[in-house]
C-alpha cells in the first residue's frame, strides 16, 4: 500500500500545472521516496534510490523531470527553438514498465506542454519512430532504443536528465552491455538518477558510471508489505498444491495473482486452471511482448480472474483491483517474495498474500521472514485433496479409495511425513518464528 507523509505536494516546490494534476489524481501526499528525492531533483542533483514498484518511484522521478524541462522549454522564445529531441531518457527494463511510465508521463504532464515517446521491442517500429522524432522525453526498453539509435531515429545528444529505472533487473535480464553503450553516447553533462530495488556490488559499479555525487534515498524492503496486505503461509505438500488452488480459487472473487518460478510451470497452470474452470492466462518471458501485454489486458479488464505470472515478467505490474496475490511456490530470493506481494493492495487498498509452503521450501520461508523481520502467521485451509497419485505412492491404488478421499475434507496445514503416502498423515507444521 502506499504510505504517504505528512508533507504536501506543494511543499516540495512542484509547480501549479503538476499540483493540479496530482489532485486531479487523488493524490494528497507525496510518498516517502517522493518527499525524499523530488526536492533533491528539483535541485538539479543526481540521485540514487532504493526503492521498488509500488513505493511510487515513478512519480518521484517523473514530476521533477516534467517540471524542469517545462521551466527550461518556456524561457526559450518560440523562435529560436529547434525541433523537439530528448532531453530526458528513462531506461526500464520491460515493455510493461515503459508503458506504465508512459501512463505516469501523461497523466502527471496533462496540463504542461510536453510530450513523451514509449519505445519498446517486440511491436512494429513505426508509430515508435514517429514518437520520438516529436518527444521532448523518451521511455524505452534498451535494446529497441538501441535499434532505432542505430538508424538515427532517436538522438542523445540533447539529453539533460537520463534515469535508469530498475538497474538490479535490467543487470538480471542481460541488459548491462546495451546499457553501457547508451550512456557512453549520452551527453557528460547531465542530471541522472539511478533507482534499483537491492543495491549489490554489481550495481555499485553501474552506478559509478551513471550518477555523479549522488543523494541517496532508500524506501525499507518491507515497506511495501507494511499495511494493507494480509500475509500467511499455508502448509501443503506438493501434490495437493493444485487441489488447494482450485479451492482458494473458487472463494475468490476479486483479481488473483499467481506467482510460478518457472515459464513452463506457470503456462501449465493456467491451462490446467482455465480447463478447470477458472480462465487463466499466463505472462513469463519466453512471450513475445505483445503476447504479454494482451494477457495482461485480459487480466486489468478482468476477462480472466487469474494471471499466473513469473517473477521477471511481473515485476512493476500495477494493476488495480488485485485482491489476493499466491506464492505457488515460495522463491529462493527473500526479495522476490516482498516484490511479489507487492502487487496487491496498491495504492491504499486492501488485499491479501498467500504463501503454498512445502515441506523442501521450509528453509525459503525462514530467509524471507528473517528479511520482513517478522514470521508469517499460519493459516489453515480445508480443502478436497488430491488422490494421490500411482506415482507418488508404492501402495495399490485399491487401498486408497477415491470416494472418502473427496468427500473427506483435508486441511491443507497437514503434512505427510512420507511422501509416498500423501493423504494419511496429519502430522502438522507451523511456521518457524526465525
Ligand atoms: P510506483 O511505485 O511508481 O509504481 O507507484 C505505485 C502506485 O502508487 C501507482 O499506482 C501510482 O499511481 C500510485 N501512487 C504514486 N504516488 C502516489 C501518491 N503520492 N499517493 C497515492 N498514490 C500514489
Amino acid at each position: 500500500s502506499m504510505t504517504t507523509s505528512s508533507v504536501t505536494f506543494a511543499q516540495l516546490g512542484l509547480t501549479a500545472p503538476l499540483l493540479r494534476a496530482l489532485s486531479e489524481k487523488n493524490y494528497l501526499h507525496p510518498s516517502p521516496i517522493q518527499a525524499e528525492a523530488i526536492p533533491h531533483l528539483l535541485a538539479g542533483r543526481d540521485v540514487m534510490g532504493s526503492a521498488q514498484t509500488g513505493t511510487g518511484k515513478t512519480a518521484a522521478f517523473a514530476l521533477p523531470i516534467l517540471q524542469l524541462l517545462s521551466a527550461a522549454s518556456t524561457t526559450t522564445p518560440h523562435a529560436l527553438r529547434v525541433p523537439r529531441s530528448p532531453r530526458a531518457l528513462i531506461l526500464t527494463p520491460t515493455r510493461e514498465l515503459a508503458v506504465q511510465i508512459g501512463d505516469s508521463f501523461s497523466a502527471y504532464g496533462r496540463h504542461l506542454r510536453l510530450r513523451h515517446a514509449v519505445i519498446f521491442g517486440g511491436v512494429g517500429q513505426n508509430p515508435q519512430v514517429r514518437a520520438a522524432h516529436d518527444a521532448d522525453i523518451v521511455v524505452a526498453t534498451p535494446g529497441r532504443l538501441l535499434d532505432l539509435a542505430s538508424q538515427g531515429h532517436v538522438r542523445f545528444d540533447r539529453v539533460q536528465i537520463f534515469v535508469l529505472d530498475e538497474a538490479d533487473r535490467m543487470l538480471d535480464m542481460g541488459f548491462a552491455p546495451d546499457i553501457k553503450r547508451i550512456i557512453g553516447r549520452l551527453p557528460v553533462e547531465r542530471q541522472s538518477l539511478l533507482f534499483s530495488a537491492t543495491m549489490p556490488g554489481s550495481i555499485l559499479d553501474l552506478a559509478s558510471r551513471v550518477v555523479r555525487n549522488p543523494v541517496r534515498v532508500a524506501v525499507t524492503p518491507d515497506a511495501p508489505a507494511a499495511d494493507g496486505i494480509t500475509q500467511s503461509v499455508v502448509n501443503v505438500d506438493h501434490g495437493q498444491k493444485y487441489p488447494l488452488l482450485r479451492h482458494v480459487l473458487g472463494e475468490q472473487k476479486g483479481l488473483v495473482l499467481v506467482f510460478m518460478r518457472t515459464k513452463h510451470s506457470a503456462n501449465k497452470l493456467a491451462k490446467n486452471l482455465s480447463r478447470d474452470g477458472f480462465p487463466a492466462e499466463a505472462i513469463h518471458g519466453n512471450k513475445s511482448q505483445a503476447a504479454r501485454q494482451r494477457a495482461l489486458e485480459t487480466f486489468r479488464a478482468g476477462d480472466v480472474q487469474v494471471l499466473v505470472a513469473t517473477d521477471v515478467a511481473a515485476r512493476g505490474i500495477d494493476v488495480k483491483g488485485i485482491s489476493l496475490v499466491i506464492n505457488y511456490d515460495i522463491p529462493h530470493e527473500p526479495e522476490a517474495y516482498v516484490h511479489r506481494i507487492g502487487r496487491t493492495a496498491r495504492a491504499g487498498t486492501q488485499g491479501e498474500a498467500l504463501a503454498f509452503c512445502e515441506p523442501s521450501e521450509r528453509s525459503n520461508l525462514r530467509n524471507i521472514q528473517r528479511l520482513l523481520r517478522k514470521s508469517i502467521p499460519v493459516k489453515n485451509i480445508a480443502f478436497t485433496p488430491a488422490p494421490p497419485s500411482p506415482a507418488s505412492t508404492s501402495h495399490p491404488r485399491a487401498s486408497h479409495p477415491a470416494a472418502p478421499a473427496h468427500h473427506r475434507p483435508a486441511t491443507a496445514h497437514q503434512h505427510s511425513s512420507s511422501s509416498h503416502h500423501p493423504r494419511a498423515s496429519s502430522h502438522s507444521h507451523s511456521a518457524p518464528s526465525h
